[in-house]
């Protein structure tokens, strides 16, 4: 917002004020036709004035990010880590100290993989159903923008359709009891 449109909105809104302050029971129907210009014109420099979309989220690092209706902050990413922090602590308080993995393998041990990941994926519908249409993006806005091209493309589909993928690792169930053995030296076996 520039200077200028700070100082219109401000004198806008700052006259709805005063036409609250005014309002009685006997305020006539012209005046209310006045507040309500006076509101349309608050709004339009409102409109002038935000840019961007409303957040999504109430999360200020990932205003725009996907959401989960049953986190407090309405933020999906942070629910995830919150949750994945309080199943860490849990496991945590039963087993100890965190164990040190002690033998590698071939196909890493858990924190080695990556962190929970997104992707945005471009999809068309053909007729029948819907199918990718493209390469799957880290980024949303880069998908989006991916299929507002499509969109404008010589033959472009019907409909298209931006699907969000979601991954994150969780212990469902454990077979066995995982306890610490000492590797043996080559030698032995
Ligand atoms: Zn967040």
């Amino acid at each position: 917002m520039n200077h200028a449109q700070l100082a219109a909105l401000g004198r806008a809104l700052r006259l709805l004020g005063e036409h609250g302050e005014a309002l009685t029971s006997d305020t006539p129907d012209a005046r209310l036709h006045e507040i309500k210009a006076d509101m349309r014109r608050a709004l339009d420099l409102l409109d002038e004035s935000v840019t961007g979309n409303a957040p999504a989220t109430r999360c200020p690092e990932h205003p725009q990010g996907p959401v989960d209706e049953s986190a407090p902050d309405l933020c999906l990413l942070c629910e995830t880590r919150r949750r994945a922090a309080r199943r860490s602590e849990f496991q945590g308080g039963r087993s100890g100290p965190a164990p040190v993995a002690t033998a590698p393998s071939r196909y890493g041990v858990r924190a080695d993989r990556p962190q929970p990941q997104q992707r945005w994926l471009p999809e068309a519908w053909n007729g029948q159903e819907w199918q990718l249409c493209g390469t799957p993006r880290r980024d949303r806005r880069e998908a989006e923008a991916y299929l507002a091209a499509q969109r404008r493309g010589s033959r472009p589909a019907m409909a298209y359709r931006l699907v969000h993928e979601f991954t994150d690792y969780e212990v469902l169930r454990v077979w066995g009891t995982p306890v610490h053995v000492d590797i043996e030296p080559m030698g032995n076996l």
